[in-house]
């Protein structure tokens, strides 16, 4: 390709030069003159020429007009380059015949117009069929297109073109209109748009002598894509085969775009009847051959939304947005897939609806969310497992740990002498841990299957501070530690879950006097942002202990994890504590977080954001009398049934229950229990759950038949620990619930108030966490 530049300055014809660099195989022909521009367009073909407006010999417009006029570039554009075009000067360029004015300083735009031309210099890289009678004209037009790079199979008659037709693979067809033998052009091309696609759709160029505004309109209802009169101007034909075959390439494009993507397109008209499909779509529901004439509803299963398939599918085509609907995709064989669908409307403007159907076989996806769904089904199965054991094991732990930990504090009741005393504080004492173990793993459990639910009541922020404190305080002091709680005035209108917030605090506590030797903890609270209607609380634990090395810090409020393994043996711990404390600030809508210098301390925080009541609240206070002092004084004499099929167990209740002076009538299983009831008119009833003959749940559901007993308190006593048990209890129409072990001061205040008549449960598991750490 050849582009003369004509161009006085030497430094714009070097830029000039550089602009056009960009493509490739382009040859430069520079001249300064008028002169030497008219001598080397005469010396040799350009494909391009481009005129500096103003040259040291002529004005470039005039050299232009000379140019074409001498027949020196007939057909190639000329360009012509101006600092200050004018419509007067356009209308000079245009007379003269140059191509386009461009200005000096919009040489980006002449590059992309210069883009088109040289583009259609390129070889053409396609397969000609080419049909036409005439000998001469045949030769000489197959000779120019193999010059110009294309493959040409030329042919005398449509007879003899027609199985080459068939049986080749050819980007175009360019055929006479009149010819000799039995098939005239006309036929060709009827018989070639017979053809399914993609050969019946192959571009077709008519030629024809008898040229007239009749006759082509028949041509182009017959279906050519152009057409060139006789005699055939070479590159008008050139030209006219390269956008035939641009426009075909780009459709092939998108067509290898779409088979990538295994994409299937279908197109039907508005009611669904199938009028072409792509290779994809034929592949995807096993179709070989024709597809025409079904509606496209014949290739999804029915039955699926009872028979809806087909109002699904008009609703779909209805829709203006593209929509994806779910399907079954039957193949033709019968096989069923599971299919994406989304529908697309096309050439709204030529009067019928066309809709693309874009479908997408889904099988892979399918099966692996149906993977997944089974392995969540399978870890939905295996938490019930869990649980169901360690609800069953607890339970199992929980009973003889309630003999161990009960026979402990009667014992201790008694002033035993010296030796024995300490020995039964030992027992009570690893009771009390284990007790705590279980609780930890329980919580720990019920945490992690999202199953803790938290309360919104009153809360008072320094009983909670008095509770760990007292919880810790003991051991702190037999360590020699100091123990001090700072905090500043709290709001008394807060509401939360003191006993998730105590357990939290207590968490920390605990840890701090375990893990200090020397010097202090400190617990302090303060308020670090308030408003009406929220308060946002941040609690702290302060030691002087151990410390946490840096590269612990960052994980020692995970699960079973200790910051350093060999603290596991010094001081104990199951790792559970941090991680708990975490999950309840969290499901708080709190954070949690940590700052430690090894062998200096730690301290260890939580930021939790509180609710204010709407109207002051009466936080219940401490009351003067203990829940046993005032059970002894109001209420001696009355009567109460124990129900517990273990020995063990209702000695202890017994003996606790022995100090209140409450008549105690004794039950071995809910059979005896509702037999008493029904004959006595008891204040309350202790009820065991688990129990031979008839349980607990099963007595208590036949009390509440009983019409005279129906305000008959009946407080459950269980080891069954899960929050669900609870809830199963209140089912069955108990009362309360005191967890085994049965915690004395407990049991006593939760006796106290439904011998005063209390209404409604409330949430009483505090008494545990407390006390397990006592
Ligand atoms: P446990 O104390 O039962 O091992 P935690 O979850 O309460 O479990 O604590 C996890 C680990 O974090 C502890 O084992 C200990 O290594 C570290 N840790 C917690 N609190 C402190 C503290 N106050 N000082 C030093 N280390 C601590």
């Amino acid at each position: 390709m050849r582009v003369l530049i004509v161009e006085s300055s030497p430094l714009y014809r070097e830029i000039l030069q550089q602009s056009f660099n960009r493509f490739r195989g382009v040859d430069f022909v520079l001249s300064a003159t008028r002169m030497e521009a008219l001598a080397e367009a005469a010396a040799q073909t350009v494909d391009f020429v481009v005129i500096s407006g103003q040259l040291s010999d002529c004005d470039g417009l005039s050299l232009g007009r000379q140019l074409r006029c001498d027949g020196l570039v007939p057909i190639a554009p000329i360009v012509l380059l101006t600092s200050s075009p004018s419509a007067e000067m356009a209308m000079d360029a245009e007379r003269a015949g140059i191509t386009e004015i461009f200005r000096k300083q919009d040489l980006e735009e002449l590059v992309v117009f210069a883009r088109h031309f040289l583009d259609a210099q390129q070889p053409l890289r396609c397969r000609i069929l080419y049909v036409e009678d005439a000998p001469e004209q045949r030769l000489a037009l197959t000779a120019q297109l193999r010059e110009w790079g294309a493959e040409v199979d030329a042919f005398a008659s449509a007879d003899e073109a027609w199985p080459v037709f068939l049986g080749g693979d050819h980007d175009l067809v360019v055929t006479d209109i009149v010819l000799g033998g039995h098939m005239t052009g006309s036929r060709l091309i009827n018989r070639i748009r017979r053809q399914v696609a993609p050969k019946g759709e192959i571009p077709i160029v008519a030629l024809t002598a008898f040229d007239s505004p009749q006759r082509r309109v028949e041509l182009f209802h017959l279906g050519i894509d152009d057409y060139v009169a006789k005699p055939v101007f070479p590159v008008e034909l050139r030209a006219r085969i390269r956008n035939l075959v641009a426009r075909e390439r780009a459709e092939e494009r998108s067509h290898k775009l779409l088979e990538a993507t295994e994409l299937g397109v279908t197109v039907v008209d508005e009611e669904g009847f199938v009028l072409s499909m792509d290779h994809n779509a034929k592949r995807m529901f096993g179709i070989v051959g024709d597809t025409v004439c079904r509606n496209f509803a014949h290739f999804l299963v029915n039955e699926q939304d009872g028979g809806k398939c087909m109002e699904s599918l008009c609703w779909l085509i209805g829709e203006q947005d593209i929509q994806r609907l779910r399907f079954t995709g039957r193949q033709v064989d019968g096989h069923v897939f599971p299919l994406q669908l989304s529908s697309l409307e096309i050439e709204p403007a030529d009067g019928g609806r066309r809709f693309a159907l874009l479908t997408r076989d889904v099988s892979d996806e399918q099966a692996l969310a149906d993977q997944l769904e089974a392995v969540r089904d399978s870890a939905a199965r295996l938490g019930r497992m869990k649980s169901e054991f360690l609800s069953n094991v607890s339970h199992e732990i929980l009973t003889p740990l309630n003999a161990i930990v009960g026979m402990s504090f009667l014992l201790k009741q008694r002033g035993l002498p010296g030796d024995a005393r300490e020995q039964v504080e030992h027992i009570d004492a690893a009771g009390h841990r284990l007790l705590g173990l279980i609780d930890e793993i329980l919580d720990f459990s019920q945490l992690e299957s999202g199953k803790l639910e938290l309360e919104s009541v009153p809360v008072s922020i320094d009983g909670i501070l008095a509770g760990v404190a007292e919880a810790v305080e003991l051991r702190a002091a037999s360590k020699g530690i100091g123990f001090e709680i700072k905090a500043a005035f709290m709001p008394s209108d807060l509401l939360g879950d003191s006993v998730r917030l105590s357990q939290a605090l207590l968490n920390y506590a605990s840890n701090a006097v375990k893990f200090t030797e020397r010097g202090s903890v400190t617990l302090s609270a303060s308020v670090i942002e308030d408003s009406n209607a929220r308060c946002k609380l941040r609690f702290e634990v302060r030691d002087t202990g151990i410390g946490i090395a840096p590269e612990h810090l960052g994980t020692v409020f995970d699960s079973f994890c200790q910051a350093d393994g060999s603290s596991t043996r010094r001081y104990g711990g199951t790792g559970l504590g941090l991680a708990i404390t975490r999950e309840l600030v969290e499901l708080m809508g709190g954070e949690v977080g940590v700052t430690s210098v090894p062998g200096m301390g730690s301290t260890f925080w939580f930021v939790v954001e509180l609710a204010r009541a709407a109207a002051p609240l009466a936080v219940l206070q401490g009351q003067d009398e203990s829940p046993l002092d005032d059970i002894a004084r109001h209420y001696a004499g009355k009567r109460i049934l124990l129900v517990d099929d273990d020995l063990v167990n209702r000695e202890v209740a017994l003996a606790m229950l022995s100090v209140t002076g409450l008549q105690v009538d004794m039950a071995e299983n809910g059979l005896e229990a509702v037999r008493a009831v029904r004959e006595h008119d008891y204040a309350a009833v202790l009820m065991d759950v688990q129990m031979p003959y008839m349980d607990g749940m099963q007595a208590a559901r036949l009390i509440r038949t009983m019409p005279d007993r129906a305000g008959l308190p009946v407080i459950a006593v269980t080891a069954n620990a899960f929050e669900g048990d609870r809830q199963r209890c209140f089912d069955a129409g108990m009362n309360d619930f005191i967890p085994k072990p049965i915690q004395a001061p407990l049991l006593y205040s939760v006796l106290l108030r439904w011998l005063r008549g209390a209404r409604g449960a409330t949430g009483n598991s505090a008494a545990r966490i407390f006390l397990s750490e006592a």
